[in-house]
């Protein structure tokens, strides 16, 4: 057994409220909301980090971003939502499944903190 937490959603070992799923990439929403719409995209296949996955796997990483832009669109959010991939845990990343972080739904401030 993986002991990836994201790893688990995937194949269903860990209940998540999935929004999107093809052979790619799999959308549920985060389980501690920052936002209305509050959604991980992850790929099936693990990667720790955006730096591996865009290194090793482009068309995948392409594919991860359109599965955002998808999710964007089926929320209702037009192209008005933030994409954010923490990356590395001086940032904030906490999980080491790479996964971007779809927010929108309210005002957002620039710089983020
Ligand atoms: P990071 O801090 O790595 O950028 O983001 C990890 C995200 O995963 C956090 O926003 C956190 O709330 C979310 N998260 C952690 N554990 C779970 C879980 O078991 N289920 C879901 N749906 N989200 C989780
Ligand atoms: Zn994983």
């Amino acid at each position: 057994m993986s002991d990836c937490l994201f790893c688990r959603i995937v194949v269903g070992e860990i209940p998540a409220d999935i929004v999107l799923r093809n052979d790619d990439v799999v959308a549920f929403r985060d389980i501690n909301p920052q936002a209305p719409t509050h959604v991980l995209v992850i790929p099936t296949r693990h990667f720790a980090t955006l730096q591996e996955l865009s290194a090793q796997a482009p068309e995948l990483t392409a594919r991860l971003v359109d599965g955002a832009a998808t999710v964007a669109a089926d929320a209702g959010l037009g192209d008005a939502y933030r994409l954010v991939f923490n990356t590395g845990e001086a940032v904030g990343q906490s999980v080491f499944h790479v996964h971007g972080h779809v927010l929108g739904g309210r005002e957002f401030t620039w710089p983020p903190g």
